[in-house]
């Protein structure tokens, strides 16, 4: 890791803009001289990868859930995972409350929104959210907390389509703090922006941008 690079990109950032480091594929070593720089918040995208380097690492790291989860692993990581970004269906956020209610503690989730386009599978639309939000299932869990949305643009050097998801993305967090959470503070961020699209993003109204490559180094 290069750490000048390291530090330039994370003292580029606007202040209030909160840095996931996304140490996907990278080594427990790696991390842990992020770390040492005073970078706090990882984020990683495989559960198997994210428990084999948890435990090896300090306790005070927050470790994101940023990739696509799978109900049936959910346990594996709600001991310990300080946000949740991917919740793209109801059942997911279900299974999340009852893990977490197991481990006694509320788990901070962010819904995650389809807006590039074919290319992602994953994802709500602003009317499933709405469904999910509305739900008596939801309303009655009292163990995960939603802090905002998070989403991902096209893969594209277009930089205007990118700019509308995000920008799209942006409305959908308005819409959605103004219909379901104008009296919760805890529902403020907007995570968008990787290391191609992150000045984008932030023009755009980021909160939190996701970096892995640009900090790092390309992956393998
Ligand atoms: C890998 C990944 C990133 C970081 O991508 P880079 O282009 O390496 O910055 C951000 N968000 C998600 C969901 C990812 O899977």
């Amino acid at each position: 890791m290069d750490k000048e690079q390291f530090q330039r990109v994370r003292n580029s950032l606007p202040p209030g803009i909160k840095l996931v480091a996304v140490s996907k594929t990278h080594p427990p070593e790696v991390i842990l001289e992020a770390y040492q720089l005073g970078q706090r918040i990882f984020g990683e995208n495989r559960v198997q990868e994210l428990i084999a380097k948890q435990p090896l690492l300090p306790a005070d790291i927050q470790w994101h859930m940023i990739g696509h989860l799978q109900t049936n692993k959910v346990k594996y990581i709600a001991p310990f995972v300080s946000m949740i970004q991917s919740v793209d269906s109801l059942k997911l956020l279900e299974v999340i409350d009852r893990e977490a209610q197991k481990n006694q503690r509320i788990i901070d989730c962010l819904l995650e929104f389809r807006i590039a386009g074919e290319e992602t599978k994953y994802g709500l639309s602003l009317q499933e959210a709405r469904q999910i939000l509305e739900s008596r299932e939801y309303q009655s869990m009292k163990n995960v907390r939603i802090c905002g949305v998070m989403g991902m643009a096209t893969f594209t050097k277009d930089m205007d389509q990118v700019r509308m998801e995000f920008r799209n993305l942006a409305g959908v967090f308005s819409a959605l703090k103004e219909e379901f959470f104008t009296r919760q503070d805890g529902f403020r961020e907007i995570s968008m922006g990787m290391s191609g699209d992150y000045l984008v993003a932030i023009e755009e109204g980021a909160t939190m941008v996701r970096l892995g490559t640009i900090l790092f180094g390309e992956r393998k």
